[in-house]
């Protein structure tokens, strides 16, 4: 059995909101199985001291100094885990580190609220996490259908892993952490990455895909990020026919 540190220890943005109940990291919501969420995706590396080419980072490293590389922005992305024999500064440690420490929330208008910065942030910094209820897709469906005229935040990414194709849906609305404040943009300055810890659910990684500016607000792509594979459904029907199709287009309006 794993022991799961999914609400054992606080970040600093824990804060009480009406019906949101703060989670550092995801949790296993209806829909999703427990074992999957649990066992084991990673058996670790057997590396000494660094990780740079090892089953953790299949053969490239996937951060130089803390930030992530470029071509590793589709992931999958596997961090070393409590199974490896590297040290803590290996290098494939980072989002485990939790948060940067600079976040605030800000009203932003008609959109509400937003999540900005203190500090500058470089290109390829680890930022937060997008954390929530991790969902099966037919319970996100149920919930897309029966929000129709509110607020939608569920994001659903689908990895193409070899020939398998890995849907993970996350829902902040009822459970989530500083990253549910994060605003859709069209010109985002930050990419969403899938990244694995230790569990076969991944965590959606929020990155700088710039240099982001004293006081500026923290954006993504809702409909972009891994490979054009994220979607927030909005509540128009899709009629692509394809195997693959979610059934609604991504959310286009904010
Ligand atoms: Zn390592
Ligand atoms: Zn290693
Ligand atoms: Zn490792």
């Amino acid at each position: 059995m794993v022991s799961m540190e999914v609400t054992a220890c606080a970040d600093k943005y824990e804060h009480t909101v009406p019906n949101v109940m703060y989670v550092v990291n995801n949790i296993p919501g209806p829909g999703v199985d427990i074992e999957d969420f649990e066992s084991e995706y990673s058996l670790g590396c057997s590396c000494v001291v660094k990780c740079s080419d090892c089953s953790c980072t299949r053969g490239s490293p996937n951060y130089i100094n803390g930030r992530i590389l470029d071509e590793k922005l589709t992931g999958p992305i596997i961090e070393c885990n409590s199974h490896c024999t590297c040290r803590e500064n290996c290098g494939n440690r980072v989002i485990q580190n939790g948060p940067l420490d600079c976040l605030t929330v800000s009203g932003v208008g008609e959109k509400g609220l937003g999540l900005f910065t203190t500090k500058l942030i470089k290109k390829g910094q680890f930022i937060c996490e997008y954390a929530g209820e991790a969902i099966g897709i037919e319970e996100a469906r149920r919930r897309v259908e029966a929000n129709k005229t509110g607020m939608n935040y569920v994001l659903v990414v689908s990895e193409h892993i070899g020939d398998r194709i890995i849907v993970t849906c996350i829902d902040p609305e009822y459970f989530g952490n500083i990253g549910r404040y994060s605003n859709h943009s069209c010109e985002p300055n930050v990419n969403l990455v899938p990244v694995r810890v230790e569990g076969v659910v991944p965590r959606l990684c929020l990155f700088a895909s710039r240099d982001i500016e004293i006081n500026e607000e923290i954006t993504f792509n809702y409909a972009g990020g891994v490979a054009n594979s994220v979607h927030d459904f909005s509540d128009t029907l899709c009629l692509c026919g394809s195997n693959n199709c979610f059934g609604y287009l991504p959310h286009s309006s904010i």
